[in-house]
């Protein structure tokens, strides 16, 4: 009889690498290096992350055996875009959902990343695979927002909760999951208010949200063309930052979901909120259409990060 523990072994197979006895050195990478450098401030990752990012990645590659017939900046581009894809959590990181009763996603992030599109992109997306849906309109003070949810429900035929603007979105939040759990539905998913920077208010609003729901995920939605500029100013560090006032590490994100990838940026932004937060990517936009929402790719990301 063959052993469990036999049966599952790998086949050990040599992997076809020839190193030809050399080494990458200090000096045959700083040239490289500087290149890679200036790639990565080009795709709009922050320059503290690209700092940090490049001091590790050289550590890391010097005296690393190099291959036959391959170039040694070419090698370092290998080790860098591996690195990268480990920053970005490696592999596609799916969204969890709730062992019972409906699984509750909250939405967050600052006016205009793309939330109330995303809210309903979402829901289209789990449509698709099978689960019900209700959206819940939070944006209580931008009422051209729960209209703008209620027609793209429409559009995606997904219900959507409203009680107006005069409700307090925690109250809307609770309302909306006694309405969801009745229906049985097996997702809601909720906009939040965003502001054009993040205050306490803001914060405050959605810590209350977020004690009402129990959200299964909290998602941050980031508008991947702010870039580097964003990153490097208050608006989006200080938020992920848990020294910050505005920290997120109260809010406890599970994830993010990186908007407008259509658009020209390289997506540096991707970058900076894995290194930044530590928590993945999830989701990507990549249009303003209701199909164009699809999981994040860290391979495809850090491809399009080097240029
Ligand atoms: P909110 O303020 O965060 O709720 O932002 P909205 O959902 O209202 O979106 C702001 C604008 O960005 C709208 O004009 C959307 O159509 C647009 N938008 C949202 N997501 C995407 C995207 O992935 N690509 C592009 N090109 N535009 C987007």
């Amino acid at each position: 009889m063959i052993k469990a523990k036999q049966k599952f072994q790998k086949p050990t197979r040599k992997l076809p690498i020839r190193l030809d006895g050399k080494v990458l050195t200090k000096e045959n990478i700083v040239e490289p290096m500087r290149d890679i450098r200036r790639a990565l401030l080009e795709a709009d990752v922050s320059l503290p992350v690209v700092r940090r990012f490049v001091q590790s990645v050289s550590e890391q590659a010097v005296g690393v055996g190099l291959i036959r017939g391959v170039k040694p900046d070419q090698q370092l581009v290998k080790i860098v875009h591996d690195e990268l894809v480990k920053l970005m959590g490696g592999e596609v990181s799916d969204l969890v959902f709730a062992k019972s009763g409906p699984t509750v996603i909250l939405l967050a992030g600052l006016q205009g990343v793309g939330k109330t599109t995303v809210c309903a992109k979402l829901a289209f997306y789990l449509k698709k695979q099978g689960k019900s849906c209700m959206m819940v309109a939070g944006d209580v003070y931008r009422p051209a927002a729960i209209d703008q949810l209620v027609i793209l429900g429409e559009q995606v035929d997904v219900p959507v909760y409203t009680a107006g603007t005069e409700v307090k979105p925690s109250e809307i939040a609770r309302q909306g999951l006694a309405e969801a759990k009745k229906k049985n539905v097996d997702v809601v998913i909720m906009d939040t208010a965003g502001r054009l920077q993040i205050d306490k208010a803001m914060m405050d609003e959605l810590k209350e949200v977020k004690r009402a729901l129990n959200p299964t995920e909290v998602l941050l939605v980031v508008d991947a063309m702010t870039g580097q500029e964003a990153a490097a100013g208050n608006s989006f560090l200080s938020i992920f930052n848990p020294w910050s006032q505005h920290s997120t590490v109260e809010i406890g994100i599970t994830g993010a979901i990186l908007t407008k990838l259509d658009g020209d940026s390289r997506g540096g932004a991707a970058l900076s909120v894995k290194e930044v937060s530590g928590k993945p990517i999830k989701l990507v936009g990549r249009g303003e259409r209701m199909e164009d929402l699809e999981p994040f790719y860290p391979d495809r990301m850090a491809g399009r990060i080097l240029g």
